[in-house]
């Protein structure tokens, strides 16, 4: 009876989706899963920030609020932005039900049927799916040979690009390698966007989780200041997956055309979370310092363990994920892994990085050592 739009058509449901099914059938059926694909902090929301929730809704803050957020939070973003030394104004940002929703409108605003849209593979998997949406060409530069490395792939990147590329998506610390981009390289991808007149997405949903190096706010560069559109929220920092909240900053006429989306779409971000989102960007150094420090020494515990088990992977500076050289058939492999060994990971294809399969740290040090155990016992993994 549904004649359906060509455009669902384009694209696949999420590929974790397959992973989480089979790591619940088989909890069904009674056997320990260890899941490490979910990419969810394992932490509560800071308890002050709950409470702000709950006392916004006892203060009757239900109903909607301006289409773009509520003044004090987007003051409240403005100032984070400025502190990352971007030149942010309140008016020049919206609020929306999570990063992934600002990352939408973004895509929607900018990009045309046929425009040239290009990520930095390994790459988050929903970037693709929401160019495709769009009507965009997607072109990709694999940062895979270069350990992850932007600055060392910048040659690669500086190849593809061109006067046609409408935009480019970077997302540092990254999803799925852990990389964060130097400023060496955050500065090529400045050199070549206003060399090629492009826009960029700057996706910096990570950026409060690194472990001993800075991370650089692309808009802060000369230049890019009128060409960046910074993503962040609130979900991976905060541990506020549920809540649904995130936000897009960018200066110019930007805010005006992803506004008209947005009011004609969501209408405007939940009320009572939004204000608990004031006390989360306010309020938490201390809950954002451990939860930090733990993916840290979770870190440093799994690089030990692959240095004893002759695993060679690349060290993440920041985010709470790691990709496992595995079989070319990453595929097969991550199937293998959940079937026989019971761990749960997502294949690195999945990401546009075949060889690979990313595992994430948001779980115990004892599920991870346990997870890893079992993939180097069922020889998965390792000498
Ligand atoms: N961007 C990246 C790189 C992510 O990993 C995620 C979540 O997995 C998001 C955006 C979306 O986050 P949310 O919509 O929960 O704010």
């Amino acid at each position: 009876a549904y004649d359906f739009a060509e455009r669902v058509g384009r694209v696949e449901p999420s590929a974790t989706l397959a992973i989480s099914n089979a790591a619940n059938e088989l909890e069904e059926a009674g056997h320990d899963v260890v899941d490490l694909s979910v990419g969810a902090p394992d932490f509560p929301t800071p308890e002050n920030v709950v409470e702000a929730g709950k006392d916004a809704m006892d203060a009757g803050h239900t109903g909607y609020t301006s289409s773009n957020g509520v003044p004090e939070l987007k003051e409240a973003i403005a100032e984070k932005l400025r502190a990352d030394d971007v030149d942010a104004n309140a008016d020049d940002v919206i609020v929306t039900p999570g990063a992934k929703q600002a990352l939408y409108e973004t895509v929607q605003t900018l990009v045309d049927d046929g425009d040239e849209v290009v990520l930095l593979d390994p790459a988050w998997v929903s970037y693709e799916a929401m160019v495709k949406l769009a009507g965009g060409d997607l072109a990709r530069v694999d940062l895979a040979p270069h350990d992850f490395s932007l600055a060392d792939g910048i040659d690669d990147l500086a190849a593809t690009v061109s006067d046609d590329t409408e935009l480019l998506i970077v997302n540092s610390p990254s999803n799925p390698t852990g990389a964060v981009y130097s400023d060496e390289g955050l500065e090529g991808v400045r050199d070549l966007a206003v060399e090629h007149d492009f826009a960029v997405i700057s996706d910096e949903i990570y950026d409060e989780i690194v472990y001993g190096v800075e991370q650089t706010s692309l808009a802060s560069l000369d230049g890019m200041a009128d060409r960046t559109v910074t993503i962040n929220g609130f979900s991976k920092a905060y541990s506020m997956t549920g809540w649904r909240l995130g936000y897009l900053h960018a200066q110019g006429d930007l805010i005006s055309q992803a506004g008209k989306l947005h009011s004609h779409s969501v209408s405007c971000a939940t009320n009572f979370v939004q204000r608990a989102g004031i006390e989360a960007l306010r309020n938490t150094d201390e809950s954002v310092e451990e939860m930090r420090a733990a993916f840290e020494s979770r870190r440093d515990m799994l690089v030990e363990l692959f240095d004893d088990h002759g695993v060679d992977v690349t060290v993440p500076d920041g985010a709470f994920y790691m990709m496992l050289p595995v079989d070319e058939d990453d595929s097969a492999w991550a199937e293998e892994a959940i079937q026989e060994a019971h761990v749960a990971t997502v294949p690195g294809s999945a990401f546009g990085a075949p060889g690979y399969a990313r595992i994430s740290y948001a779980a115990s040090e004892d599920r991870l050592k346990e997870g890893m155990q079992r993939l180097f016992d069922a020889g998965l993994l390792g000498d």
